[in-house]
């Protein structure tokens, strides 16, 4: 039997509000998804009985907000299969984790050495890498995934001895596209390169195992996993997070200072200066939770059953471009000819369907697609068919209305 989304909505009242007068249709969860009552009573559980910095007082609200802030990095470890607890540093999200690690490999980095990454990445896991590659003189390099994620025999020259670091998204946020992960890490780990995967759009829809994946680093963000923003995770093996220097400094980083030297702290503590986001921590370990407890499979299939509907429902529509891959789990990402998105985007929330119109921070792909945006509507756990529909419908109302015939 097909998964009930209507169990969980309950669990998250934001979303049984109106729109405009209209139910609102929230289809942007690639950007951030809503939060379940259990991560808002966490946090406000811990702000009403437990709140108090971690790590310093000696007294009972500090060691039970220690414990509970250490208890969610031992949550949050289980969630993605790392080893220990000390492979997992808060960053803000994982924007900060990304520069976390090209900041912190940077002293490894010499004139012509390269890093590569995919052409299908967002800015998040470009950028930082391509400002590494100016501050060191290495050469940044883009391996030319098809926007399917295809693979072809010839991009194993890509991967070269002169390759340092290798990184690459899991799943595309502006398309949807799954890369080809397995076969690029085994090429890059026999060179030698480090590498990161950025999780960001798919710790919310797969259970992730770290140490299946066998990266070096792997980096995801709180808010599109139903936890709070302001919280992300860098997971790092221990070798990896222990060559990486810290990229800030400060309080809690530190185990003796004088004004001479600084003798730095044990991971991950090594990592993570002055007070960190105690109730992101909080609130993404009870996200966590959330997510365990459900069937994560049946989640997946519902979410890929929405996704296909959508797209076999609109890929008939002669006008409508669709990119992603037929097979996706969590979005369609789609424009129309002569139509602008940002108009079918006005029409769709005064219709009260939320979707994200734009370059999805993903300038490179969209150049690459030929296209200066695209529309996307992302699905999530709790999105039902009624919702799928009314998105095709409203979508296909706004191209009847906004055509020039
Ligand atoms: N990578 C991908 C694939 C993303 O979708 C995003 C968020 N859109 C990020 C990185 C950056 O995440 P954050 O803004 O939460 O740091």
């Amino acid at each position: 039997m097909a998964f009930d989304p209507s169990s969980l909505r309950p669990l998250f009242p934001i979303l049984s509000q109106q729109a405009y007068d209209h139910p609102l249709t929230y289809l942007d969860n690639a950007a951030t998804t809503q939060k379940p009552l259990s991560v808002l009573d966490a946090i406000q559980h811990y702000y009403r009985h437990d709140n108090a910095n971690v790590h310093r007082g000696a007294h009972c609200l500090s060691d039970r907000a220690t414990n509970r802030f250490e208890q969610a990095r031992n949550t949050v470890a289980h969630f993605i299969n790392a080893p220990e607890q000390s492979h997992i540093i808060w960053t803000k999200g994982a924007t900060e984790a990304i520069n976390m690690v090209a900041f912190g490999l940077e002293h490894l980095l010499e004139e012509g050495d390269e890093i590569l990454i995919t052409s299908l990445e967002h800015h998040a896991n470009l950028v930082p890498w391509q400002q590494l590659a100016f501050r060191t003189g290495a050469r940044l390099r883009v391996l030319p995934l098809t926007s399917k994620g295809d693979w072809a025999p010839e991009f194993s020259r890509y991967f070269t001895d002169r390759t340092r670091i290798f990184a690459a998204t899991q799943i595309s946020n502006a398309i949807g596209t799954t890369t080809p992960l397995k076969i690029m890490l085994e090429h890059a780990k026999q060179q030698g390169a480090f590498t990161l995967v950025d999780g960001a759009q798919a710790v919310a829809h797969y259970p992730i195992d770290v140490r299946t994946l066998d990266c070096d680093f792997y980096a995801f963000s709180g808010h599109k996993m139903y936890g709070p923003t302001g919280i992300g995770v860098l997971y790092g093996k221990n070798h990896a997070l222990e060559v990486l220097m810290p990229y800030q400094t400060g309080g809690e980083m530190v185990r003796h200072v004088s004004h001479h030297a600084t003798e730095f702290n044990v991971l991950p503590y090594r990592l993570e200066a002055g007070t960190p986001n105690i109730e992101g921590v909080i609130g993404l370990a009870a996200a966590c939770d959330f997510l365990s407890a459900q069937d994560r499979n049946a989640l997946l299939a519902w979410e890929h059953t929405l996704a296909e509907h959508v797209y076999s429902r609109l890929h008939k529509e002669g006008d409508i471009e669709i990119y992603s891959p037929e097979k996706c789990a969590t979005l369609v990402s789609l424009s129309v000819p002569n139509i602008h998105i940002l108009d079918l985007n006005a029409y769709l929330d005064s219709q009260g369907v939320a979707v994200r119109a734009g370059s999805h921070c993903a300038h490179p792909l969209m150049a690459q697609l030929g296209v200066a945006g695209t529309l996307r509507a992302s699905f999530a756990c709790y999105n039902t068919m009624e919702e799928a529909n009314r998105f095709c419908d409203v979508l296909l109302e706004a191209i009847d209305l906004l055509s020039d015939e």
